[in-house]
């Protein structure tokens, strides 16, 4: 064994302990720590002849790095939709990490990490109230559950006409109706071939809505004279989180062929909460669903699962099927990951949730999911009460969506929000919401208090006297 490793395996607790140490003066300092930097990366590392051996290794990481690593696991950080880590997944975590396992196959090879997250597949389907007739599994995010379901759609769609897409290549434009999909979305529809541009968009709701027109979607069904299509909704939009209402949809899945697919990445969550969880009403009719776990459920990157329906069990092996490999059985004889999804090597990825799940239930979820909420309605109660700032869309679950009051200031937003981020107190990313520049906070965060809060709104204060002084 090579001498730095043999140091290593000998010094492995005190290694990992150092690790843990350090790990823990992280978290104990996290609300203190700046939730961005401006630190460019410096000098790189040349490749050594002979290595550091670990614990030079983390001396030097320390030294280059560690200072320089943000917040964003912190209360205040509120672009994106970005969750922390709770203690019990960072355990989970941790120990995927140290079992190493290569989650596969159910039986067979007699190991036992796919069942486990076939078990945590079924508490989450449980957690969200739905029917047990979905395969689900883990991928890297939302953005790859998106792909992989719409992967599945793809080769059903070619069904519908004997065709294989999955063998044969797509042959034809494929017909997708949405109305304001996820940009992750758009960029599975160019990886499957399908095409970014290939979308027919429907028209939102009247009235500072993000949600689908119903009317104008059936409209547009019935221009596609009975052919098979493709249907992505949204169970919360980023600006402002606006639901499809999911009723209606599984009202005209009785009357046309399509294949229904929702984008929940982070709205499933509202099922969690028994005010909002009406917003799903009718979503168990989805033929695929999309559900972040990194964002709402508080576990570490990357995590996130899809659930598609049992019954294209066929039609999803066909995508995802490694064809000419013997040695790995007939796939629709031995379940095995490999078969159902993009990735093939895999970490257990599931084992955060598991743990999770199991340690907080329902009843910590739920009042993780409430705690945001009321986090969003508090920041939207400010910039509704405050003349500097003004709602683009009312708070509607977890998202606040703003500008600065007056349409003189449109010009002043990204130098507000560039200045508020540069305090490193909290961090919110623009946007652009019916033609105005605005500013998006986003609560998901397991840690968010009232006090989080009030220092941000009194630093948003700070930074509109600060354009004043500056006018
Ligand atoms: C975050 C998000 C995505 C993309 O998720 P990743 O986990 O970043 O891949 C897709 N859809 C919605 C609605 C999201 O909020």
């Amino acid at each position: 064994m090579n001498e730095k490793l043999q140091k290593d395996l000998t010094n492995f607790e005190s290694l990992l302990e150092a690790v843990k140490l350090q790990g823990l003066d992280f978290l104990a300092t996290l609300s203190a720590r700046n939730t961005s930097t401006k630190a460019l990366h410096q000098e790189p590392e040349t490749l050594k002849i002979a290595g550091l051996g670990a614990f030079e290794t983390l001396k030097l990481f320390n030294e280059k790095f560690e200072e320089l690593i943000i917040a964003s696991t912190g209360p205040r950080y509120w672009g994106f939709v970005t969750g922390g880590s709770t203690p019990a997944a960072i355990m989970g975590d941790w120990l995927s990490t140290i079992y190493d396992q290569n989650t596969q196959s159910v039986k067979g090879q007699g190991d036992i990490s796919a069942a486990i997250e076939i078990e945590t597949i079924k508490l989450l389907l449980n957690l969200f109230e739905l029917p047990g007739d979905y395969i689900g599994g883990f991928v890297t995010g939302a953005t790859m559950s998106n792909f992989t379901s719409l992967a599945v759609a793809r080769q059903w769609i070619g069904k519908q006409t004997g065709k294989d897409f999955a063998k044969d290549g797509v042959s034809e434009k494929i017909n997708i109706l949405s109305a304001l999909p996820h940009s992750s979305i758009i960029k599975s529809l160019a990886m499957l071939g399908l095409g970014s541009n290939n979308f027919r968009r429907v028209k939102v709701e009247e009235g500072n809505r993000e949600s689908i027109d119903i009317n104008d979607l059936e409209t547009k069904i019935k221009e596609l004279h009975g052919q098979p299509f493709i249907l992505i909704t949204s169970a919360g939009t980023v600006n402002t989180v606006d639901f499809d209402d999911m009723q209606a949809v599984s009202n005209l899945k009785e009357k046309y062929n399509f294949w229904w697919h929702i984008d929940a990445a982070f709205g499933a969550f509202a099922k969690c909460s028994p005010k909002h969880k009406y917003l799903l009403n009718g979503w168990e009719q989805a033929d695929s669903i999309t559900v972040d776990c990194h964002k709402w459920l508080n576990v570490p990157y990357e995590s996130a699962v899809f659930f598609i329906r049992e019954k294209y069990k066929v039609l999803q092996v066909e995508t995802f099927q490694n064809s000419n490999a013997p040695y790995l059985g007939n796939p629709m004889e031995n379940f095995n990951y490999l078969n159902f999804l993009p990735e093939n090597s895999r970490r257990l990825k599931a084992l955060p949730v598991w743990f999770a799940l199991i340690a907080y239930g329902r009843e910590g979820i739920q009042d993780i999911v409430e705690n945001s909420i009321e986090m969003a309605n508090h920041l939207g109660k400010f910039v509704e009460s405050s003349e500097a700032f003004e709602l683009l869309a009312p708070v509607r679950l977890n998202n606040v969506c703003f500008t600065l009051g007056g349409e003189e200031n449109q010009s002043k937003v990204v130098v507000f929000l560039k200045n508020l981020n540069d305090t490193g107190k909290v961090f919110m990313i623009p946007t652009v919401y019916n033609g105005k520049n605005g500013i998006r906070a986003s609560f998901v965060n397991w840690r968010t208090t009232k006090q989080d809060i009030e220092i941000v709104t009194s630093e948003m204060v700070n930074q509109i006297s600060r354009i004043k002084e500056n006018a």
